[in-house]
């Protein structure tokens, strides 16, 4: 990467977050992060500068987008509990609809673009056919989804009136770590499947519960389809040169295009940390799709994005090293 930019990273203290500003510092760029560290963490920063607000209130921005001129913002501030947006939809519409419109109309006001933005495999909800390419059809099945699904629609029409042109960047199951050990996975509480059974291999009280083995599948369990953490950062960074080089408003879906079942997973932690987790099998989790894979063939294609890490096993080891390092915190 020739030139330097200037980058506003929204929700930079995160999980996905802090490794963009980790891959953003690598490719020589400068980075400014703006997080409420509400569920963020100051110590995930590997570099760039911290303003601690919220980017629902208008001040704050007026104040960052005044003071300084960025060539691009990436937003990664969202709440991401399914569960809990089906209890609290108002807050989730509040968070994650209702501040990024304040977002959006900040960076029109003050001429400031183009922006990533984090959506999810949410948006599809029950899928038709895997894999899910950008063409399946999007039809949420949670506020949560729901919520990033207006705020797809919502850059459609930013960029129609406004001229604000964004790419939207739909994870599947982002896992793994740094490489180096440094960053990885801090959910408060933790909901995800790779830690959860990492940490019941350190804590010698807990079983790792596998959400139903009834389900139409090889082995009865969930299949999902796993992207590493640092790939997806990778990704914005496509994603952001695409802009730049005045691609049009696009949404596209990152994954590895492989699926793996929760055994599956729970067979690869077994090989690579060389003990097996001790597993309960429970009762379907709520809203569990069966299988879930992304095509990401338009990604590779339009954005010139080719995943690094793809093998379950490198995902694994590097959420390891990651888990190890945060149980000594
Ligand atoms: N899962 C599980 N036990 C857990 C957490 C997750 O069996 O404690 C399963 C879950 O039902 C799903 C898969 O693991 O099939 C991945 O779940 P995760 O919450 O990591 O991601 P999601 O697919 O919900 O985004």
């Amino acid at each position: 990467m020739s030139t330097r930019k200037s980058l506003l990273v929204i929700g930079g203290c995160g999980y996905i977050g802090s490794h963009m500003v980790s891959c953003l510092i690598d490719a020589g760029h400068q980075v400014t992060v703006l997080d409420d560290l509400s569920t963020g963490f100051s110590d995930s920063l590997l570099g760039g500068e911290l303003i601690v607000g919220n980017f629902g209130c208008r001040e704050t921005l007026d104040a960052i987008f005044s003071k300084s001129k960025y060539d691009g913002v990436l937003h990664f501030a969202s709440l991401i509990q399914v569960g809990e947006s089906v209890a609290q939809p108002a807050t989730y519409y509040q968070n994650n609809v209702a501040n990024t419109l304040t977002l959006l109309s900040a960076m029109v006001d003050h001429k400031v673009g183009p922006l990533v933005f984090s959506s999810t495999a949410a948006v599809f909800g029950e899928p038709s056919y895997v894999p899910i390419d950008e063409v399946h059809p999007r039809q949420p099945m949670n506020p949560y989804g729901m919520s990033k699904y207006m705020v797809e629609a919502m850059l459609q029409d930013f960029d129609s009136a406004y001229g604000l042109r964004s790419v939207s960047l739909r994870y599947f199951n982002a896992a793994g770590a740094d490489p180096q050990g440094r960053i990885g996975e801090r959910h408060n509480p933790e909901t995800h499947l790779i830690p959860l059974a990492l940490r019941a291999l350190l804590d010698e009280s807990s079983n790792f519960k596998v959400f139903g083995d009834d389900y139409d599948t090889p082995d009865g369990t969930c299949i999902r389809d796993y992207v590493h953490v640092a790939d997806l950062a990778e990704a914005h960074l496509c994603a952001l040169n695409y802009l730049w080089q005045g691609g049009a408003t696009s949404a596209f879906n990152l994954g590895s295009g492989s699926g793996f079942s929760v055994r599956e997973i729970l067979d690869t932690i077994r090989t690579v940390v060389g003990k097996p987790v001790r597993v309960e099998t429970v009762s379907r989790r709520a809203g569990d799709p069966a299988r879930l894979v992304a095509d990401s063939a338009l990604a590779m294609t339009q954005l010139g994005w080719t995943p690094k890490y793809s093998s379950l096993e490198t995902i694994v080891r590097h959420a390891w090293q990651w888990e190890q390092v945060r149980h000594r915190k």
